[in-house]
């Protein structure tokens, strides 16, 4: 089911938690609302359920404005990270409650819901559970048995509002691939929110990634990650450093001097680099600075470093950039690093 969003506004007590939002979310695409706390991301997805409604704009399922539509009549299925389990049934009851509390005339009968239940556990890979309590599983059982019974009404949209997260690191990376997969073999057309970024980059076909009730960006994981739109996206997503430059006939200079980078029309903004796209050199033309910390990672290292500010801000603070470098690069801490960004996007001011 394709879903549109057209300019949706969102306020409580006249503040605006979503302003001018809109959206268009192709039928079987799995789509991650990314965000920091407070962004948006949950009143979005429960405009979409129907649990709240927009002060302005419309929510389109296919072709039917459904903006104004009960829960009940949108047909969405969904599961909170706190989403609890029935804990006096059996995962078959919790999973089959859906069908069974509906009104007669489209109640399927015993039988069928019998076999429905027992065709959700195959496809959730908890078949021979039914019997068990919610309180005999373990957390990411318990969500698949959330997933399960949502997915029991048929539901024309899947929303899952940080579904894992209350589960550890290791179950947690399990079950995003399992949902993937969950996905691609159901095709449900399905949003999840999440602040995990590694979660929505990993899984999702789209990221629309959120901040203070606006949208900043939408794309694939490449595109968020590679080709940030603009400052906040740069540095919400992945690790960034920028630093404050001016661009003069083709050259970028940091302090008024060339650092090996060149620049489109002469402005002057921010340039954001991330540390795995720099290159470390004994050119002059280069940003260099003084290593105050370095830390290993797995295959690499982290040097931070100061790059010293004489006239730039008034307490002279030096600017701080963090590099990546060969595991066994000749840098010391307190001596002098020379590098320059082999990726880079200037944001003007
Ligand atoms: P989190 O990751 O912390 O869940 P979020 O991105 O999902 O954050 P929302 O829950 O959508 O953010 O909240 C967006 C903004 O709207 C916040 O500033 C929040 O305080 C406010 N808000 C949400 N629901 C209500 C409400 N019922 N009444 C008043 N303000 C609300």
């Amino acid at each position: 089911m394709e879903v549109s969003i057209n300019n949706i506004r969102k306020e409580f007590d006249r503040f605006a938690a979503l302003n001018d939002v809109s959206l268009k979310i192709a039928s079987g695409e799995l789509i991650a609302l990314l965000g920091p706390s407070g962004s948006g991301k949950t009143t979005l997805l429960r405009l979409i359920a129907g649990l709240d409604f927009p002060t302005e704009g419309q929510i389109f399922f296919g072709a039917e404005d459904a903006s104004h539509h009960s829960v009940q009549d949108r047909n969405v299925g969904f599961v909170f990270q706190h989403y609890a389990l029935f804990r006096h049934m059996t995962v078959a009851e919790n999973i089959g409650f859906g069908l069974k509390v509906r009104p007669s005339a489209s109640r399927p009968s015993k039988t069928e819901i019998r076999k429905r239940v027992s065709d959700l556990l195959d496809m959730v890979q908890l078949s021979g559970l039914e019997k068990r309590y919610p309180n005999q599983l373990s957390g990411g059982q318990r969500q698949r048995v959330a997933l399960a019974r949502a997915m029991a009404i048929e539901p024309r949209i899947l929303l899952l509002d940080e579904p894992f997260g209350a589960l550890d690191a290791k179950v947690r990376k399990e079950l995003r691939r399992w949902l993937r997969e969950f996905h691609d073999r159901t095709g449900h057309t399905t949003v999840f929110v999440t602040h995990d970024q590694e979660e929505a980059l990993e899984l999702a076909d789209r990221v629309v990634v959120m901040s203070q009730g606006k949208i900043e960006q939408v794309g694939s994981a490449d595109d968020v990650y590679d080709r940030p739109g603009s400052p906040f996206v740069f540095s919400f997503i992945g690790e960034s450093s920028h630093l404050p430059v001016e661009v003069k006939d083709g050259t970028v200079l940091f302090q008024g001097e060339p650092i090996g980078v060149s620049g489109e029309a002469n402005s002057s903004g921010d340039l954001y680099f991330r540390p795995e796209d720099v290159e470390l050199t004994q050119e002059r033309d280069a940003l260099f600075g003084k290593v105050t910390a370095s830390r290993r990672l797995a295959g690499t290292r982290i040097a931070e470093i100061d790059i010293s500010n004489p006239g730039g801000s008034n307490d002279h603070q030096p600017f701080h950039v963090e590099i990546e470098v060969p595991l066994h690069a000749p840098i010391e801490l307190g001596s002098e690093a020379r590098f320059r960004p082999t990726r880079w996007k200037i944001f003007g001011r």
